[in-house]
């Protein structure tokens, strides 16, 4: 379909008054793209500002056979926002309240725009928790983080997006409002329809306010940075680590290459020849943590690290933390370009994992750098390689033998960041027939004309 007609575009304006509808190239051009740096030209773009709206427009989409293609804050890094194909763009945006905080049920409703650390902000104040970090926490939203069941350093021992949503709002193409969960902390009657939109990139219906389950705030919390002169070393020691009973609220990992590229960009705590580290956070009670913590560094000085270093409360925590942030900036040190998955394995299948990229690197000339959420077996994998100079087949190749070695160990393509577009034409490698049927079929009940951003996730 080429785009909207005259009379559907004026049937948009209409529903849509003021800046809450555009059409104009220069100001559609941003809401075409992602962090997957994929563009496509949307039809349009509409901004509801309350479920009413919301409802009005699906029941239109429905009746004019139009695509629509759901964004918050577009920073998910997999192509789930491009409007491929043509439709109109639905920024979630302008619905960004928070409706109420409930510190005796222990949840929080949200309008699903809300900003993930505005929200966290907000709730420590008063003394109460949304684990789930991504590293985008600034920058992305609640409803953008639910729709991809977004992780983050703290899921190792909080868990993910998936396990904080308790009921939602939706509103499925058509037009018709789904209203599922709620607020009880269990539920067990019937299918659980909430949590089936965790992670489905938008696909199901467009949510309109979420239902979050909140946790009391830890009292402190405490980091320790350790380095060891080889791999082996820091993998050992995140093993020990859980071995003693100790259940970090972070545990990041940095191999060689990446120690290398961070100390391009700042100052680095490690001495030379250090060839692995792990970062690690700890929370509690005060008092409690004193003793985990020293339990923690008793348990790492059992590994021989080459150095360690500790930072208690969160200003001298930070110092320690910032290294894990250099990361990004300093792989474009590396080399100018990059194909980042992340990929998670049984924690059992870590070792082997690291050492198989490690391999296939070697073989590849390329650097492959190796971080992230140790703890869970979710690792990020950067391919850097220079585009210009040729590199692209040679990195394409890395990122195949790496997902090959990946599934083979019995692991998965994406950890968090979910399958967008970028990682659709992967999924028959990971998912069985019957999986896929099934999905598939969910899709058609929930959106039989296939409307709601289509050609994403599965
Ligand atoms: C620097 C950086 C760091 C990152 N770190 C992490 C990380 O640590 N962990 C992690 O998991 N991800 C991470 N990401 C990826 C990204 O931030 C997450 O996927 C995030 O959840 C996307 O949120 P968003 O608000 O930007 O949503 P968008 O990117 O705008 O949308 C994401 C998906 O949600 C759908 N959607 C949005 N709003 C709605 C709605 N109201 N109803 C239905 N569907 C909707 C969209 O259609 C799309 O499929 C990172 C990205 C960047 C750029």
């Amino acid at each position: 379909m080429p785009g909207l007609t005259p009379a559907q575009t004026r049937s948009l304006r209409d529903r849509f008054p003021g800046d809450g509808f555009t059409a104009v190239p220069e100001e559609m051009c941003a809401f075409g793209a992602d962090a997957s740096r994929l563009f496509e030209a949307p039809w349009a773009v509409v901004r509801p500002e309350c479920e009413e709206q919301v409802v009005g427009l699906l029941t239109w989409a429905q009746d004019e056979g139009v695509p629509l293609f759901p964004r918050a804050r577009g920073t998910n890094v997999v192509g789930a926002c491009v409007p491929r194909g043509g439709g109109v763009v639905v920024s979630m945006l302008r619905m960004n309240r928070i409706l109420q905080i409930d510190a005796e049920d222990f949840v929080a409703v949200v309008q699903p725009g809300v900003v993930t650390a505005d929200l966290q902000a907000e709730l420590g104040r008063r003394g109460l928790m949304y684990p789930p970090d991504p590293a985008s926490v600034r920058i992305s939203t609640i409803g953008g983080n639910v729709a991809t069941c977004a992780g983050g350093m703290s899921a190792v021992k909080y868990g993910v997006t998936r396990d904080y949503v308790l009921g939602v709002r939706a509103v499925l193409p058509g037009g018709r409002v789904l209203h599922t969960g709620g607020r009880n902390h269990k539920n067990v009657v019937g299918l659980d329809l909430a949590r089936l939109f965790v992670g489905s990139e938008g696909t199901l219906g467009l949510l309109t306010e979420i239902t979050l389950k909140l946790l009391p705030k830890p009292e402190a919390t405490a980091s320790v940075l350790a380095g060891w002169p080889q791999t082996a070393g820091a993998l050992a020691a995140a093993r020990e680590i859980f071995a003693a009973g100790i259940l970090p609220a972070a545990m990041e990992f940095m191999d060689h290459d990446v120690l290398s590229a961070v100390a391009l960009v700042g100052e680095v705590p490690w001495p030379e020849g250090t060839g692995a580290a792990l970062l690690l956070r700890l929370d509690g009670g005060r008092e409690a943590l004193a003793a985990d913590l020293e339990r923690l560094e008793r348990v790492v000085r059992g590994t021989s690290p080459s150095f360690m270093r500790r930072g208690l409360g969160a200003q001298e925590e930070e110092p320690l933390w910032e290294v894990r942030r250099l990361i990004n900036p300093a792989s474009f040190k590396v080399a100018p370009d990059k194909l980042s998955d992340d990929i998670t394995v049984p924690r059992s299948q870590v070792r082997e994992t690291v050492e198989g990229i490690r391999r296939i690197a070697a073989e590849s000339g390329l650097t492959v750098l190796v971080f992230g959420h140790l703890g869970d077996g979710n690792l990020h994998v950067n391919v850097m390689h220079d585009h210009a100079a040729g590199d692209g087949p040679r990195a394409l190749q890395v990122k195949g033998r790496v997902l090959e070695l990946v599934l083979s160990l019995g692991g998965t393509m994406s950890g968090e960041h979910g399958v967008g577009l970028t990682k659709f034409a992967q999924l028959e490698k990971q998912l069985s027939p019957l999986e896929l049927e099934l999905m598939r079929s969910i899709k058609k009940t929930f959106d039989p004309s296939g409307l709601l951003n289509p050609g994403k996730g599965y």
